[in-house]
C-alpha cells in the first residue's frame, strides 16, 4: 500500500481499508481481543510485543514479577498483528512510533522469526518507523533494513563489566555493533538500566567502546524497581545506595517504582560528549532522528527540525467526528482547541498529538 498525501484524514482512511482488506486473512475475535488492537501508546510510541517471557536473568529485570513465565511468541501471525494495530483507535499508520523489546527479548531463538515476521507486516501495511532494543545480535541483520530502510537499532548496556547482565556479554554486543553499523544502520547505545553503584564504575570504557565501534549517540535510562528486584539488587551487590533512592514506598509485591538517578545522569552526559557522542533525551528521539522525522511533543524537544503541519486536518477530523472546535492556538510549540459541541474522547488527544507532533490542550 502507498500513501501518496498524509493528511489525517488520509491516514484514517487508510487505517479503515486495512481493516476491510484484511478481514478474510484474520482471525477477527481473536485479533480484536489482543492487547494490541486496544492499548494506548506510551509516551515513546506504541511498543510492540512479539513475544512474552525471556530465559536471560538480568538481575535488574522485573518480567517475572508481570506473573509471565517461560518465553513465548505471539500467537498473532504478522498480518493479525497489523489488523489489531488498525483496528486501535490510538494507532495512526505512517505516525506512531513503534518500539519492540519490552516485556521479551526480541532476538531470543523462541521469538526472533515472529520478530521479523511483525516488522515485515508493519512496514508492508503500515509504514511506521520502527525502532527495536535489544541485547542480542539478531542472527542476519541484513533483515532489519529490508523491513525498514530507516530502523532505529538500540543496544542495550547496563554495565561495561556486564555483572548484571550473566548470559549476555558486553563485548559480543560491541562486536555486533560494529557489525550493525557496518551495513549503514544507525545503532545507538542505549545505557539502561543505570544502576548506581554499578553502571557508572567503569562507564568510560564502555563509552569509549562505543565509540570505537561506529556508535554516534548514546540514549540513557533510569532502573525501575519491584521489592524483589530490590531485594536481590541490595543483597547481591551491597547497593545501600539503591534503597536510598527509591522515589516513593511500593503498593505492593508486583509494583515498579524509579529510582533517581538524575546526578548519574549528568555524570555519564558529561563523559559523553567530551567523547563526541550525541545524547538522545529519550528512545523516541532516536526513532524520529533515525526516521528524518521531527517532534516536538515534549519539553525535551523538539528533537529534528518541526514545523507545524496543516491547520485544515484539525477541522476535517472533528467534522468526522460531529465535534465542533474553535482552534485557539495553532503553533510549532502548542494546539489548544475549545469543544464547542460534541463528546471529545482521550484518543481525539491521542490521534492529534501522534499526527502533529505537538501537545495539544483542551479548554
Ligand atoms: S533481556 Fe530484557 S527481558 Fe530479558 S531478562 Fe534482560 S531485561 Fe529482562
Ligand atoms: S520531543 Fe523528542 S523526546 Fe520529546 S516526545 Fe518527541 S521525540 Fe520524544
Amino acid at each position: 500500500m502507498i500513501y501518496t498525501k498524509e493528511k489525517l484524514m488520509d491516514l484514517l482512511d487508510a487505517k479503515r481499508q486495512i481493516l476491510k482488506d484484511l478481514r478474510d486473512a484474520v482471525n477477527v475475535r481473536k485479533v480484536v481481543n489482543n492487547e494490541h488492537s486496544q492499548r494506548k501508546p506510551i509516551f515513546c510510541g506504541m511498543t510492540v510485543h512479539p513475544g512474552d517471557g525471556c530465559s536471560l536473568g538480568c538481575l535488574y529485570c522485573y518480567v517475572c514479577d508481570m506473573e509471565i513465565s517461560g518465553v513465548k511468541a505471539s500467537d498473532l501471525t504478522g498480518v493479525e498483528l497489523v489488523y489489531a494495530l488498525a483496528f486501535n483507535k490510538y494507532f495512526l499508520p505512517k505516525k506512531t512510533l513503534i518500539a519492540i523489546g519490552s516485556i521479551t527479548e526480541p532476538f531470543l531463538p523462541e521469538i526472533e522469526s515472529k520478530t521479523y515476521e511483525f516488522m515485515e507486516s508493519i512496514s508492508k501495511y503500515l509504514k511506521n518507523p520502527i525502532q527495536v532494543s535489544t541485547k542480542l545480535c539478531p542472527s542476519d541483520p541484513r533483515r532489519l533494513i529490508e523491513c525498514d530502510e530507516c530502523i532505529s537499532f538500540l543496544m542495550s548496556f547496563s554495565s561495561y563489566l556486564g555483572e548484571l547482565e550473566p548470559s549476555v556479554n558486553v563485548l559480543d554486543r560491541i562486536e555486533c555493533l560494529k557489525k550493525i553499523i557496518s551495513l549503514g544502520i544507525e545503532a545507538v547505545g542505549f545505557i539502561r538500566p543505570i544502576v548506581p553503584g554499578i553502571t557508572e564504575k567503569h562507564i568510560d570504557e564502555l563509552l569509549i567502546s562505543l565509540k570505537e565501534a561506529g556508535v554516534r549517540a548514546i540514549v540513557l535510562g533510569s532502573l525501575r524497581v519491584t521489592p524483589r528486584v530490590l531485594n536481590i539488587l541490595s543483597k547481591r551487590f551491597h547497593l545501600k545506595e539503591i534503597s536510598k533512592r527509591v522515589k516513593r514506598r511500593f503498593k505492593d509485591r508486583n509494583d515498579q517504582v524509579p529510582l533517581d538517578v538524575r546526578d548519574l545522569k549528568m555524570k555519564i552526559k558529561k563523559i559523553a560528549k567530551e567523547l563526541g557522542l550525541r545524547i538522545f533525551p529519550f528512545a523516541c528521539s532516536a526513532n524520529i532522528i533515525s526516521h528524518k522525522m521531527s517532534c516536538n511533543l515534549c519539553h525535551l524537544g523538539p528533537c529534528g527540525r518541526h514545523k507545524i503541519g496543516d491547520e485544515e486536518s484539525i477541522y476535517e477530523y472533528f467534522e468526522s467526528r460531529r465535534i465542533k472546535v474553535e482552534v485557539l492556538e495553532f503553533s510549532r510549540d502548542i494546539i489548544v482547541l475549545k469543544i464547542v459541541k460534541g463528546k471529545y474522547q482521550s484518543y481525539d488527544k491521542v490521534l492529534l498529538e501522534t499526527y502533529y507532533k505537538i501537545p495539544v490542550k483542551v479548554k
